[in-house]
């Protein structure tokens, strides 16, 4: 019998990053007002370019070096390197979707040494403050990078597919995943529109959980 492939599609802020960066940025520089454009984009009545590029007029630095000495801050998830191991030893591909800004996941991973593929939206400092959104799709115009797009477009025909994540974002690409490791606001939508998905904290967790499930029992 052939071996079954994986590919896993993985969230950022709150899932590799143990915080939300944007959330992180947002509390450090913004003014007032930027609580009630995230709830709306939450409510889908704001894409994210436009909540982005609203949110941005409420900042008080739009300074390179200010937003990077904030992600001095940000820890990742202390089993991801295990994990990205794990996925890099076998054959399956791992690729970062992600809703916030590359620039903050280029450097976080290079601090970790990391090398892994990313999707992101693009964060300009012009010096003004925008956003650029390349992976945003036709069909959806809702999200900057459209991660249900990206990981019908990047899985091949063998494989299934694995989404893990924790927010918003997450919601469409989980619906459609074979495998969801959930967390937090994921895990409760995913139990309200009856998706199955496993419960997780951290990357141990999933390395777990997926060696079971994929049959390779715990070393
Ligand atoms: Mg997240
Ligand atoms: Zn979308």
């Amino acid at each position: 019998m052939e071996k079954l492939n994986y590919a896993f599609f993985v969230d950022f802020d709150g899932t590799i990053a143990t915080i939300d960066v944007c959330e992180a940025l947002v509390l450090a520089f913004s003014r007032e007002g930027w609580q009630e454009l995230n709830e709306k984009w939450e409510r889908k009545e704001l894409s994210t370019l436009e909540c982005a590029r609203k949110t941005f007029k409420l900042f008080k630095s739009g300074n390179p070096e200010d937003f990077l000495s904030i992600l001095d801050e940000v820890a990742i998830d202390p089993y991801f390197r295990d994990f990205a191991t794990y996925c890099r030893e076998r054959g399956y591909p791992l690729t970062i979707l992600s809703d916030g800004y590359d620039c903050c996941i280029y450097q976080l991973l290079q601090r970790e040494g990391l090398k892994l593929p990313y999707y992101a939206n693009k964060l300009l400092f012009t010096p003004q403050l925008d956003i650029e959104t390349p992976y945003s799709s036709q069909s959806c115009d809702l999200c900057g990078v459209c991660k249900l797009d990206l990981m019908e477009q990047l899985k091949k025909q063998n494989q299934k597919t694995v989404y893990i994540g924790d927010g918003y974002s997450d919601f469409c690409p989980a619906q459609k995943a074979d495998v969801v490791f959930a967390k937090t606001k994921l895990y409760k939508h995913c139990q309200k529109v009856g998706k199955q998905a496993i419960l997780f904290k951290n990357f141990r967790d999933i390395l777990l959980d997926f060696e079971k499930l994929s049959g390779e029992g715990i070393k």
